[in-house]
């Protein structure tokens, strides 16, 4: 639930709605702090290491937000004049304000995204610049899982390192849902971070920390990525407070996603016999429903859903749905109903 002074809403906009939980905000009140800058707080130190140990890298940061991290990650991998390749919708590309570009001069190569999350190794090797003076230097390959809440196939991780190192690039994982892939495949977490050079964890997203991301690579790899965080001013101070969140975000939530899965099933499967609904939740969809509406309802749609107590996002002529710890299944009929009595009711067709 999303409150405000007036009225509680069921909020499937993004599982970035989540709140803080009891414990978390426990752990907040208590938490230990000394000051990051100066690399003494101890309670961003335990983050660290526990981030380094659960996805089994050398070392970790703390940054304040995912765009932060993934961009340390492609300034550090990249130097002027260099490209990374990456997916035309992909975060770090398209919802990061050209990040890499500005501050970096990183040149992206996107490419189109696999109907399946991946991208195409063919099509990416196509992409490689020759040593030529004439092209920027292709340094990086960057993936993203889940991608639009897809699970990437494990055989294809696989496949992704071999690639990397045959043609010598890094290879970075924008892995904001890294622990939805996990707990959708019911492997470890590092099963997937060791096929990377760098991962980029979201903590504030469906693991409820109010703020807060890591960023999982290579001691010298996040030494580099240090500096950037300093220079793009994400050297925070006493950062304990918020990195006692973190902790539990990785400690005691992941467990809860699977349960969030559970409930975008069914809440896919109910949608699905709403006429004017077209689903589209695949076999490795986790968290995240999507659905085609008529061309030009979505903007009404949004608005009528809100009036009877449901927050939705969307874009084009598609609503998304997020399911997250602050979702419950007994909360499922309702939003059905909502969609019902709207796909039932005269205003629907005054959007035309
Ligand atoms: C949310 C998200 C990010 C960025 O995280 P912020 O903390 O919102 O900056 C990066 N990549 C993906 C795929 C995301 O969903």
């Amino acid at each position: 639930m999303t409150g405000t002074k007036d009225r509680e809403y069921i909020d499937l906009r993004s599982d970035t709605v989540t709140r803080p939980t009891r414990a978390m905000r426990r752990a907040m009140s208590e938490a230990d702090v000394g000051d990051d800058v100066f690399g003494d707080d101890p309670t961003v130190i335990r983050l660290q290491q526990t981030a380094a140990e659960t996805l089994q890298t050398e070392a970790a940061l703390f940054l304040p937000s995912g765009t932060q991290s993934n961009l340390c990650a492609l300034l550090s991998h990249c130097q002027r004049g260099e490209e990374y390749i990456v997916g035309q919708t992909a975060h770090t590309y398209r919802m990061e304000a050209g990040g890499a570009a500005v501050m970096g001069s990183i040149q992206p190569q996107p490419l189109n995204f696999e109907p399946d999350g991946t991208l195409d190794l063919d099509l990416v090797a196509a992409n490689i610049k020759p040593d030529d003076p004439h092209f920027a230097i292709s340094r990086l390959l960057c993936l993203e899982n889940t991608q639009n809440g897809k699970v990437l196939p494990m055989d294809y991780l696989a496949d992704a390192r071999r690639f990397a190192d045959g043609h010598g690039l890094k290879l970075h994982l924008d892995g904001a849902r890294v622990f939805n892939a996990a707990v959708e495949l019911d492997v470890p977490v590092w099963e997937i971070s060791r096929h990377f050079d760098s991962v980029s964890v979201c903590l504030s997203k469906g693991l409820c920390a109010p703020v807060g991301s890591v960023l999982c690579g290579s001691g010298e790899f996040i030494r580099t990525a240090h500096r950037w965080r300093k220079m793009l001013g994400g050297g925070m101070r006493q950062a304990g407070v918020l990195a006692s969140a973190c902790i539990l975000a990785l400690t005691e939530q992941v467990d809860h996603l699977k349960r969030d899965h559970m409930n975008a099933a069914v809440l896919a499967e109910h949608l699905g016999s709403i006429d004017g609904l077209e689903i589209r939740y695949d076999g490795n969809q986790t968290n995240m429903i999507f659905a085609a509406v008529e061309t030009g309802l979505l903007p009404t749609l949004m608005k009528e859903m809100k009036t009877r107590g449901v927050l939705i996002h969307g874009f084009g002529d598609t609503v998304r749905l997020v399911t997250h710890h602050d979702f419950n299944a007994d909360q499922i009929d309702l939003v059905v109903d909502a969609f019902k009595k709207f796909f039932q009711s005269p205003q629907q067709s005054a959007a035309g």
